[in-house]
């Protein structure tokens, strides 16, 4: 048996990765890892592709998502791991929120035309049919128009939160959000939750509370973590009895994130397992 390697956290082109999920599951494989979960903005939609694409080679496909939430000001990701896609609430809820960034991206995208040479046909043109739009295909628009270098230099220029053409999309509270996933069977771990750049960290009482609705850890093992950050989240997850994951949010070549350099361990892989009853992990 060869050492577990386990990554909970990576996007295909059903959202903003560059790779389609069977590329994905390709990669997976070839980085050696034996665990992948598929964690797409608001969508569920890749996660046949990876299963028929993981058939034979031993990878187990841990089906997610990443369900972006509001908390006032910030924008606070929740990784949701073994829900029902089918619960009538995650359905009609993650409609809600892609719906949202599609109309938010198309205004974005017209102040940005005020100023820049770019069209809303651009930015389609750089996302699969029904992805999860965001700004990483207007960056990537932007990139093939010649503006800007590379899809980070977009970040830290026009798309930047103070950029001048940012606007929020619609999005539940992440209470709203760890409870909707917690009632589809599901686990919900609160995304790098100590990311450079947040407008601020999530509070104590307010993890406190997601806990007591279910909670199950914390992606504290994740290259945007501050190092204090880090250092606060495991007091953190010690304190509430949170589960501490850590993955490689990897985008293809949309990031320079790389597969497994974050990991998690085999023994939250087996609580997450005992806690989760949306839905089974797929190995074939
Ligand atoms: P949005 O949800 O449309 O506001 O876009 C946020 C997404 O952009 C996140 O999912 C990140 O994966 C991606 N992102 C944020 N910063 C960067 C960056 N510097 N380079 C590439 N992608 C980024
Ligand atoms: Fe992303
Ligand atoms: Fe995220
Ligand atoms: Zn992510």
């Amino acid at each position: 048996m060869s050492e577990p390697v386990i990554d909970l956290h990576t996007h295909s082109s059903v959202s903003d990765g560059t790779e389609t999920p069977t590329q994905l599951v390709r990669a997976a494989v070839a980085a050696g890892l034996t665990t992948v979960a598929l964690t797409d903005h608001d969508s569920t939609a890749g996660w046949h592709e990876a299963f028929e694409a993981a058939k034979g080679t031993g990878l187990t496909i841990v089906p997610g998502m990443e369900l972006s939430t509001n908390y006032g000001p910030a924008s606070v990701h929740v990784l949701a791991y073994l829900f029902d896609p089918l619960d009538a609430a995650v359905v009609s809820e993650t409609a809600r929120i892609r719906d949202g960034r599609l109309h938010r991206a198309e205004r974005i995208v017209e102040r940005i035309a005020a100023d820049y040479a770019l069209t809303w046909d651009d930015v389609l043109a750089e996302a699969t049919d029904g992805a999860s739009l965001g700004r990483p295909h207007i960056a990537d628009a932007l990139v093939r128009r010649g503006h800007v270098p590379n899809r980070s230099a977009a970040f830290e220029s026009i798309l930047h939160w103070q950029g001048g053409y940012y606007e929020k999309y619609y999005a539940p509270s992440p209470l709203e959000g760890v409870e909707m996933i917690v009632a589809a069977g599901g686990a919900p771990v609160l995304a790098h939750p100590a990311a450079h750049g947040r407008y601020r960290v999530i509070e104590e009482s307010a993890i406190k509370k997601l806990k007591d609705a279910g909670l199950f850890g914390l992606e504290i093992h994740h290259r945007d973590n501050t190092a204090d950050g880090q250092a606060r989240l495991f007091e953190l997850a010690t304190k509430f009895d949170l589960a501490v994951t850590g993955s490689s949010d990897y985008h293809g070549a949309g990031k320079p994130n790389r597969l497994a350099e974050n990991t998690t361990s085999p023994e939250v892989l087996e609580r997450l397992y005992a806690t989760a009853t949306g839905y089974a992990p797929v190995t074939s």
